[in-house]
């Protein structure tokens, strides 16, 4: 029979003991899966390597198309961007999808109320894509960007995974209600799209009412879509219901690649102990091997599993010091408990997961019916907002332009409005064209070189109406 090749990445910390007892146990079904090792993360980073990923693991990837991987090390808040996101990027893995279903034996406040739901979450875009600036040296900004393209696979994928494990609803979750542009965008595109899956149920939920309900009501879920960083929240928040981190497997699902792995990180201080809880890893496997459409061994592989956790069979994060079996131990029980399931509970009839198949041209959306309206320059300025906004109207005067308004953080502070904004240093300058037409380039240019003369900007945005609707929000308190 012929090996479906996989691309085996140990990770750090911990990433090697749970790779390893996937690896023994996936070995242990005789699924034709052949294993191309290669390294990744904190090893890599330690070789002057900034971007965490070798020529020779994106080359293997490239040929394999299936990765499992560890978890892998990040500096955080300083340092080398995470090596687990540059692979995500690289392959355009756009959706991630995790699973939180009530585990046999396994206690938690939600037992018994039948928690199994699935958080499919965008992967590459949003404030995630990790666009950042310094404004000024006081400042920060992440651009949070989100692409009807974007939006619409990850749509598709929620519904296409519903199809393809007989669930019947899928929840869109946004902030569309603050962000009407960005969130508001997965919101319509799931409105679109929805039609075309008339045997699911769709559904939005704000963001926020959909945490409180994840608690209260945990079993209304079925199929959650969402953005990037709501996402990677409520999929934790979806973890706990069933168990925590030790228990949450996941996968990166691309048009091309698939990478599967562990929700949870390298935790260092378990590192080479043996102790760990292997579960979340096995169970990324089997993931894995139902994408390969081994749906045998991942059926052998999920049963055993958690006919293990019923009889109590757990390691130290569940059973605590006295009774806990080592991570090795839980392998050897997960690979002796194969043929056996645990009891009352029910295998899903998966079938395979058709992936949506959505144009890659760079202009997703045409829309020819464009005009620029104006300009916001941000200009840094330790001037109040009055005399700030004096001298702009006084530099513009004689142009094109005309000072509509000044925002700081979002809150028109000029003309004043009596508000008790507390501003920082960076400002949001609007301009409209006082002239009927388009701006020319000659004509933005003049608006920064004046604008320039007094103060110091840092960014340009067009302010464009598409077919007569505007492309950009009012600040709070315009008119
Ligand atoms: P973490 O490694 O997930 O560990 C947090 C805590 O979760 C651990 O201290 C432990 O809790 C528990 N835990 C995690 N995995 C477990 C397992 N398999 N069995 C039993 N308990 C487990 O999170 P972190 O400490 O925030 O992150 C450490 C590093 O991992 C960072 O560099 C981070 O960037 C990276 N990370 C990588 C990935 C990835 O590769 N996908 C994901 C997340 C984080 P107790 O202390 O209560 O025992």
């Amino acid at each position: 029979m012929e090996k479906k090749l996989v691309t085996l990445i140990p990770g750090d910390g911990i990433g090697p003991e749970v790779v390893a007892s996937a690896r023994q146990i996936v070995e242990a079904t005789g699924a034709p899966v052949e294993w191309e090792q290669r390294q990744a993360g904190a090893s890599v980073f330690l070789q002057g390597l900034a971007s965490g990923v070798p020529d020779d693991t994106v080359e293997s990837i490239r040929k394999t198309r299936v990765v499992l991987k560890g978890p892998l090390e990040t500096p955080v808040g300083f340092g080398e961007k995470s090596a687990n996101v540059t692979l995500r990027k690289l392959f355009e893995t756009y959706g991630n999808i995790r699973p939180a279903r009530e585990l046999p034996g396994i206690e938690t406040p939600f037992s018994g109320r039948g928690v199994d739901l699935v958080v499919v979450r965008e992967n590459v875009e949003d404030l995630y894509a990790g666009i950042e600036h310094m404004q000024t040296p006081g400042v920060a900004q992440c651009l949070k960007l989100i692409s009807r393209k974007g939006c619409e696979k990850i749509v598709r994928l929620a519904f296409e995974l519903a199809r393809a494990e007989g669930r019947h609803t899928v929840h869109c979750a946004t902030k569309s209600n603050i962000m009407k542009l960005t969130e508001g965008l997965l919101k319509r595109t799931f409105e679109e799209i929805a039609p075309e899956y008339p045997d699911i149920e769709a559904q939005h939920i704000i963001i926020d009412n959909c945490a409180h309900q994840l608690v209260k009501r945990p079993e209304q879920f079925d199929v959650i879509v969402t953005t990037n960083m709501n996402g990677d929240i409520i999929s934790d928040e979806a973890s706990a219901l069933v168990g925590g981190l030790g228990f949450a497997p996941s996968a990166n699902i691309g048009s091309e690649v698939a990478i599967f792995e562990a929700v949870h990180g390298s935790a260092p201080k378990y590192a080479g102990k043996n102790v760990i809880n292997p579960t979340a890893l096995i169970a990324s496997a089997v993931l894995m091997l139902r994408h390969l459409n081994e749906f045998e061994a991942a059926a052998t592989i999920e049963a055993a599993l958690l006919a293990s956790l019923e009889q109590g069979k757990t390691t130290r994060d569940i059973a605590g010091d006295e009774n806990a079996l080592t991570t090795t131990e839980f392998t050897e029980t997960v690979i002796a408990n194969f043929g056996q399931r645990p009891s009352g509970w029910e295998p899903r009839a998966y079938r395979p997961l058709r992936l949506p198949e959505v144009s890659d041209a760079p202009d997703f959306v045409k829309e020819p019916v464009r005009r620029v309206v104006g300009i916001d320059v941000f200009v840094e300025s330790d001037l109040a907002a009055q005399e700030l906004g004096q001298s702009l109207e006084g530099l513009v005067a004689g142009s094109h332009f005309r000072l509509k308004g000044i925002s700081n953080r979002g809150t028109i502070v000029y003309p004043p409005t009596g508000a008790l904004t507390d501003c920082i240093d960076q400002w949001f300058c609007r301009f409209t064209f006082a002239n009927g037409d388009e701006p020319s380039d000659t004509d933005v240019l003049d608006l920064v070189q004046r604008v320039g003369a007094k103060h110091r900007w840092m960014h340009l945005e067009k302010l464009q109406e598409f077919h007569g609707e505007e492309g950009f929000t009012k600040a709070q308190g315009e008119t």
